[in-house]
């Protein structure tokens, strides 16, 4: 349902959470965070609302990080649980996704990856996609080429957004009719799925076409099509209240 990514010079899990907060008039059943410090992942999850995450991370606090990316869920596949709330991670615990959409073929992706001995640990959709994604790192790809291998296995629709625990200052996107906005700032980008959730950082934005990938970096913005071609992302200001 809202998603939030950051990477900068601020603290990711503050930038996160308040985006969510921004985000939460969409409505939602569970909230959580995932963020990259010292190069591991930490992560927490609820179900309910964002108060019940923030209690959590009160009792149990994530070390700081700069870079991160937080979701709201409206479950579609799976009960509103802490389990199922996002983020997802693989095995390792190195790669952490979060979802807005639905993943039409996760079954069958579902059944490949348990006849290979993969555990899951929810009943999501959305769960294939951290296995897949670090079976491709794991197999050499960086993380945005991973992205974009995963993304041509699956049918539906989906904004994803991915951290590794391997590249601390990098988050990964794609979008296929799904919403998904990057939010340009000065040493610390931001990707979301509306606007609302960076403009107290910046009104600067570029808009993410169908069948995009995005990486972004404190400094660098990368936009590429589902190919691997490079793309031109639109730049616009938000200049209206969101
Ligand atoms: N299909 C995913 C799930 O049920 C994502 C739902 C959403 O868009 O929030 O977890």
């Amino acid at each position: 349902c809202g998603i939030v990514g950051y990477t900068g010079h601020q603290q990711a899990l503050d930038v996160v959470v308040d985006g969510l907060r921004r985000l939460e008039y969409r409505g939602y059943d569970s909230a959580g965070v995932a963020i990259v410090a010292d190069g591991a992942l930490a992560s927490a999850k609820r179900a309910g609302k964002l108060a019940n995450l923030e209690k959590a991370l009160d009792g149990e606090p994530l070390p700081t990080a700069n870079t991160g990316l937080g979701h709201t869920r409206w479950a579609t596949h799976g009960a509103p649980t802490n389990q199922n709330a996002h983020p997802h991670l693989d095995e390792s615990g190195r790669v952490a996704v979060i979802h807005n959409g639905i993943i039409e073929n996760f079954a069958r992706l579902r059944t490949e990856l348990e006849r290979s001995g993969v555990r899951f640990t929810s009943e999501t959709d959305t769960e294939v996609v951290a296995h897949l994604l670090a079976a491709e790192v794991a197999a050499g790809s960086e993380l945005a080429e991973a992205m974009r291998t995963v993304c041509g296995r699956l049918d539906g629709a989906f904004t994803l957004v991915a951290v590794h625990a391997d590249v601390p200052d990098r988050v990964v996107a794609a979008r296929r009719n799904s919403p998904l906005v990057v939010g340009l700032g000065d040493g610390e980008n931001f990707l979301a799925s509306d606007v609302s959730a960076f403009i107290a950082h910046t009104r600067d934005a570029l808009e993410v076409g169908e069948e995009q990938i995005v990486a972004i970096t404190p400094d660098e913005v990368t936009v590429t099509d589902f190919a691997g071609g490079a793309v031109e992302g639109r730049r616009f200001h938000v200049d209206w209240d969101a």
